[in-house]
């Protein structure tokens, strides 16, 4: 597939039937208000596919079926031996449609198609088949309660679930959701963001196809602050499960005050730190550290855009971090030599040039880079951009811009290397690199973050839980603490006469 060429991936593209319909109950429909909203390339801008506009009333329908799937057992006391040959299947036809799953994923976010074949769809695979596999291998406990009695903690499945999702990761964050909460028996309601919907969609189909019965997974596409909001305040959702802003985090966990108090979990912002000693393999740590701000344009929750470089070689560090930043200059995202795609959309576009002129304002030096590039594509194309001179006030320094921009700043001690780190609201990930075992573990387990690397940005896989400290988030994604999130303890305590 990586040997295809750009004109073998556009000819593909032509040929694409993109699906826009909401899945519900096993099958594609039209939203009940027969309402569409076009969804467009960002990598050209042109139209894509026109997707449903689902409202309140597909919401209601969706809990109602959702609700019936999961009180009538058909999933929920399922054997978790039958469900796991289930999610294995699906995790299998996604791979099988891996090549048309990625090219759709490319279209919709303007992610490089080197990113969505060789990141995306294979980490949805494997979070969906290792969820599958695990889920036969959980036992519940018996506790050390008297010899009369017996006392038995099992996991239960919360019941119907909604889970909503941002435009960066669709397809890794909605399996990410999707792969526990199935796992463990819950019936699901997805929203995906407005703006890319289209490779939930597509799963969802392979999921029924691979078995999971009908009402069990619904798709519904439609607008957060109407559709999502009804979600949030639904008295018959049990638990919701989220990934994107902290500001919209906040409200969800207002909306579940306000309603049912359904149990809410939340993937949000952040801010977050890269800290690089004199003693560290500086190549390589040049190398990832424009890999943690420029992968995914910026547009990464956790994209290490504090890079935190001791004084004594932060003048000779920078000089390497915008050579390696050459590589990363914007190109469209179906050419398979393609490192950083465009932004999301023109908001978001503006929103990186804002910054950087709040930058510049500031008093930050720009070392490189700045601009809107390839403008003539109709796509929304912006420069990797670093900038120098930073201080933690500054806002370029304090405020999520979720694009390629990095902010330089100096330390003298790894006291001051960790004081900086902390001063964030976020506490998402981050990294230190040091070749000295004691500097790189002790700061590593005084930064408040959920991941930190040691020498590496961006580690990690399935097999860890992910997620966030203070406002980057609570609740957990990846690894056996997913399936915490979706699951009530009930005791039984059991007397003998
Ligand atoms: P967002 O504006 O918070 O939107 C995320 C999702 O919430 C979308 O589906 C959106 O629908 C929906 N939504 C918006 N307002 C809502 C409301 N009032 N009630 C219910 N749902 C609502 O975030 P975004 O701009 O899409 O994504 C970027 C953010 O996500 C960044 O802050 C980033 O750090 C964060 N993120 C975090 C992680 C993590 O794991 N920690 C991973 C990726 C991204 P619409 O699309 O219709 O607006």
């Amino acid at each position: 597939m990586l040997d295809r060429k750009k004109q073998d991936w556009k000819a593909l593209a032509a040929d694409l039937e993109i699906e826009g319909r909401a899945f519900i109950n096993g099958r594609y429909e039209d939203a009940m208000s027969g309402q569409t909203r076009e969804t467009v390339s960002p990598g050209d801008g042109q139209r894509l596919a026109d997707a449903a506009n689902c409202g309140i009333e597909d919401a209601d329908r969706a809990v109602e079926i959702a609700r019936g799937a999961f009180e009538s057992g058909v999933w929920s006391a399922m054997a978790p031996a039958d469900r796991k040959m289930v999610l294995v299947r699906w995790a299998e036809l996604i791979e099988d449609n891996a090549d048309e799953i990625a090219l759709l994923e490319s279209l919709d976010v303007g992610k490089p198609i080197s990113d969505t074949t060789g990141v995306d769809v294979p980490s949805a695979v494997r979070t969906i088949r290792w969820s599958g596999e695990a889920i036969d291998k959980v036992y519940d406990q018996i506790s050390p309660a008297p010899a009369d009695c017996l006392a038995l903690v099992q996991r239960l499945p919360l019941g119907v679930v909604a889970a909503i999702v941002p435009w960066n990761f669709p397809l890794s964050t909605t399996a990410w959701k999707l792969a526990p909460s199935l796992a463990t028996g819950n019936s699901v309601i997805l929203k995906p963001a407005s703006n890319t919907p289209l490779s939930a969609l597509r799963i969802a189909g392979l999921a029924a196809e691979a078995g999971l019965p009908d009402g069990v997974l619904q798709v519904l596409p439609g607008p957060g602050g109407s559709l999502g909001r009804h979600l949030a305040l639904h008295e018959d959702i049990d638990g919701l499960t989220f990934t994107g802003s902290t500001e919209v985090g906040k409200q969800l966990m207002q909306y579940s005050g306000e309603s049912n108090l359904k149990r809410t979990f939340l993937e949000l912002g952040g801010k977050s730190p890269n800290i690089v000693f004199a003693d560290s393999n500086l190549e390589k740590a040049a190398t990832f550290a424009a890999i943690a701000v420029f992968y995914n344009g910026g547009q990464t929750c956790t994209a290490g855009t504090r890079l935190i470089v001791e004084d004594s070689i932060k003048e000779k560090f920078v000089e390497m971090v915008v050579a390696k930043s050459q590589d990363w200059m914007p190109g469209d995202p179906l050419d398979p030599s393609t490192a950083m795609g465009p932004m999301i959309d023109a908001a978001q576009l503006k929103t990186v040039a804002d910054y950087v002129d709040i930058g510049r304002e500031e008093g930050a030096s720009l070392m490189f880079g700045g601009h809107q590039v390839l403008a003539d594509s109709g796509g929304c194309y912006h420069e990797p951009t670093i900038f120098c001179g930073v201080n933690n006030d500054m806002r370029i320094a304090r405020e999520e811009i979720f694009g390629p921009v990095m902010s330089v700043i100096g330390f003298k001690d790894a006291e001051e290397a960790v004081a900086i780190a902390n001063d964030s609201i976020y506490g998402l990930a981050g990294a230190v690199w040091s070749n000295d075992i004691n500097t790189a573990h002790r700061v590593a387990a005084a930064v408040r973050v959920g991941t930190m690397g040691i020498n590496n940005y961006f580690g990690g896989d399935v097999t860890v839980p992910f997620g966030g400290f203070k406002q980057s988030g609570n609740g957990r994604d990846k690894s056996m603490h997913a399936f915490d999130d979706y699951t009530e303890l009930k005791t039984t305590w059991i007397e003998f006469d």
